[in-house]
């Protein structure tokens, strides 16, 4: 019945005593308009989240005060690419898992899916909007009873199979056209982002405030350094970047492969001092008042986040790529004037501090 060599790989490969038909006939009407009632609906394997969604067990959110420190300091539990902050896998018990680090929605997405032996993928989830710092874990469709999705050319698949088989070879891949996602995800910074539970002499423990606002923070620089506008302005700087107090120049093209090959920031808070972070960015730690004050439409102050992640590419006290000394204005100076003015045009992507209102009178001690 089936004339695609793919599709009798997958069958003895993949679904072994399961059932797969490939049909060559158009998407049902059903599919596009969203009225899947009663027993018709049943057939459909599309996993839609909805606005309904948000207000059941389904859906909780991530970073919000009271977590507990075992989840927040937990890299499995809390940790993201700056340049992949939605993360979408499916768990062992065949939940389809949604993580969002972002203090600002996204709207339609869809999640495609593919096994190894398919020539194409399907359409597995759709989303209506993706809330900030949202978790959803949704249970995917049974597959023991026949289901159908749409694949991209608009065909539809039947899958009636084990699907703990199904889901754990599945590849997955995320659309989504909303440009606030493509600004974050076009970032040539792929740094991972994670929180330390850092103690001791200047370390107290970050709180989720603080870390909604690392994430803030992260996305802002990753996308700000990716930028035409910061390229343009460290163009300016060519020549006048000094790394050491001997007047060493820095190679402009040599810094931003540094900043876009950074591996990872791993966020913790200070006090006493304004900040500090070690070469690599395994410590990355600020002072309460430097996680809610970066914004333009806020007090502006933003150097210290410059000075420490100079420390992270490797860089010291000396030159003028941490202070404004001698050598004049440098790589603080540099990166504040462009944080600021893309704060200001809302090139940034979290531009005002009005999208996570963080107020220090509200936080814990
Ligand atoms: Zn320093």
């Amino acid at each position: 019945m089936c004339k695609n060599k793919w599709w009798q790989k997958a069958r003895w490969r993949a679904f072994c005593v399961t059932a797969v038909f490939l049909l060559s006939g158009g998407v049902p009407f059903a599919y596009g308009a969203g009225t899947e009632t009663g027993a018709y609906s049943e057939l459909y394997g599309l996993l839609r989240v909805t606005e309904a969604d948000y207000a059941s067990s389904d859906v909780t959110y991530m970073l919000q005060d009271g977590e507990q420190s075992k989840t927040l300091f937990n890299k499995k539990e809390r940790s993201f690419r700056v340049n992949r902050p939605l993360q979408i896998s499916i768990d062992k018990k065949g939940a389809l898992l949604v993580r969002f680090y972002s203090p600002r929605p996204i709207r339609d997405v869809v999640v495609w899916a593919r096994l190894p032996e398919m020539r194409e993928s399907f359409r597995l989830a759709g989303f209506k909007e993706i809330r900030p710092f949202a978790e959803i874990r949704k249970q995917l469709p049974d597959l023991k009873r026949e289901k159908e999705f749409v694949t991209r050319s608009g065909q539809v698949v039947r899958l009636k199979v084990n699907p703990r088989d199904l889901y754990a070879k599945l590849e997955l891949e995320i659309a989504c056209d909303d440009p606030y996602y493509k600004q974050l995800t076009s970032s040539l910074c792929n740094w991972e982002i994670t929180f330390g539970d850092f103690r001791g002499e200047n370390w107290t423990p970050l709180l989720p405030a603080h870390a909604r606002e690392a994430v803030a923070i992260a996305l802002n620089i990753s996308v700000m350094f990716s930028s035409g506008e910061f390229r343009n302005e460290l163009e300016k700087y060519r020549g006048r970047l000094f790394s050491d107090n001997r007047g060493t120049v820095v190679q402009t093209d040599r810094l931003l492969k540094r900043v876009y090959t950074l591996k990872t920031l791993n966020y913790g808070r200070v006090v006493g001092v304004n900040g500090m972070a070690a070469p690599g960015g395994a410590v990355f730690g600020f002072n309460e008042w430097c996680y809610l004050s970066h914004y333009a439409d806020d007090q502006n102050k933003a150097h210290t986040i410059f000075h420490e992640f100079a420390h992270t590419l490797g860089f010291t006290h000396e030159g003028n790529m941490t202070y404004i000394n001698s050598f004049g204005r440098g790589w603080v100076a540099l990166c504040e004037d462009i944080y600021t003015r893309m704060s200001l045009e809302k090139k940034l992507p979290v531009y005002s501090c009005h999208f996570l209102n963080t107020r220090q009178a509200n936080l814990q001690s």
